[in-house]
């Protein structure tokens, strides 16, 4: 991973940013103090506020979106766009939240969506090969990971309702557990 010394000291931006660059830094500041985020772009720099209180991680994760939020709100036409974070914690917990988006959307590798899309020539499910192999049966009743849907979800089987009442870190965790991606 790139370092914030990499981006600031290296000739260019690195290789992998692609099009519009744009750096955050939800840490400490010059003056010390862990109450501010940072975006900087070319010819831009964001600052903002986040209280006394705010983490690093809270402040990093903040300054992504604000980048992001900016990006749009510019309504520019830039091809790529590179947001670069050098906090590994904050760039793992949007990659969580992704996969977790994915699976929540039907956008994922569970055989009911691969067999739709005629790329598997069966929707049953790989784990107890009774019901069909959608998030619902995955998340609330496939018999075969009960035990983990009791360990991460709390109870063994689950009503579609209880789904939204559940924290994303769970959702994520039972997703790692049972093997989704
Ligand atoms: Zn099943």
């Amino acid at each position: 991973m790139l370092t914030r010394e990499d981006w600031t000291k290296a000739t260019g931006a690195p290789s992998a940013v692609k099009g519009l660059a744009w750096y955050t830094d939800g840490s400490k500041t010059r003056e010390g103090t862990r109450d501010r985020g940072y975006g900087q772009s070319v010819g831009q720099r964001l600052s903002f506020s986040l209280g006394r209180y705010a983490t690093v991680f809270q402040a990093e994760i903040y300054a992504i979106l604000a980048c992001a939020h900016e990006v749009q709100s510019q309504n520019r036409l830039d091809r790529y766009v590179s947001i670069c974070s050098d906090s590994l914690v904050a760039l793992k917990a949007l990659k969580a939240v992704r996969a977790v988006i994915a699976v929540l959307t039907g956008h994922n590798t569970l055989r009911r969506h691969l067999y739709l899309l005629e790329l598997h020539d069966s929707p049953l499910c790989s784990k107890c090969g009774v019901g069909e192999e959608s998030l619902a049966h995955i998340l609330c009743e496939c018999e075969s990971l009960a035990s983990f849907r009791h360990v991460y979800l709390g109870s063994f089987f689950l009503e579609a309702e209880d789904i939204k009442s559940l924290g994303l870190g769970a959702i994520w965790n039972y997703c790692r557990a049972v093997g989704l991606p």
